[in-house]
């Protein structure tokens, strides 16, 4: 049996045994917010329940370094569509202590791609096309300024309403603690 088989033999119970009743929700947040959080497995749950959140109360998106990567990437795409077409009044970006990504060295992934395959002058064309995967791949020294950046470029962004709230908070993946690194409140 695959990974993939064992999940959708499980599904087919789920739906059977209406396990789904109890996640039933709305497409529109109860709690009118936005969070970007990092993809930490720690954090899969912990992100939301130590706010004391559950299921439908938020949009949530969780990324690698909860990192607005690009003004116009899926991140930023998914924030505005929260904002505008589903009721998210909102945003938090939640950063984390110990997070992998910030700690990512662009080499050894580099490194790892070309021995799985990957042909190095294919970062070389990407260079050439504009497109620097060494910048791309590099983590941050310091989550605070990395969550005040964020919350910056999420706040400044030209097709944000420019009254909506951005908090930056960082959280501690072993007991959930979270620090306020940005009152959103205070910028309107
Ligand atoms: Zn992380």
């Amino acid at each position: 049996m695959s990974l993939l088989h064992d999940l959708l033999e499980y599904n087919q119970q789920f739906v059977e045994n209406k396990e789904y009743e109890k996640y039933t929700t709305t497409k529109s947040p109860d709690k009118k917010m936005v969070l970007v959080s990092c993809m930490d497995t720690r954090l899969t749950e912990l992100s939301t329940k130590a706010l004391g959140l559950k299921n439908g109360d938020i949009k949530h998106i969780q990324n690698a370094g909860a990192m607005i990567a690009h003004p116009y990437g899926s991140t930023m795409r998914s924030i505005l569509v929260a904002v505008y077409m589903l009721g998210a009044d909102e945003v938090m970006i939640m950063g984390h202590h110990d997070c992998g990504f910030g700690a990512l060295q662009p080499e050894p992934v580099m490194e790892e791609m070309e021995n799985r395959g990957i042909n190095p002058g294919v970062i070389d064309t990407l260079k050439h096309s504009g497109i620097d995967i060494k910048e791309w791949l590099k983590g941050f020294d310091s989550v605070e300024e990395s969550v005040t950046e964020n919350v910056a470029k999420v706040r400044q962004h030209p097709l944000m309403v420019p009254d909506i709230p951005v908090h930056g908070v960082v959280i501690n993946p072993d007991d959930g603690k979270i620090d306020l690194v940005t009152d959103g409140y205070e910028y309107n």
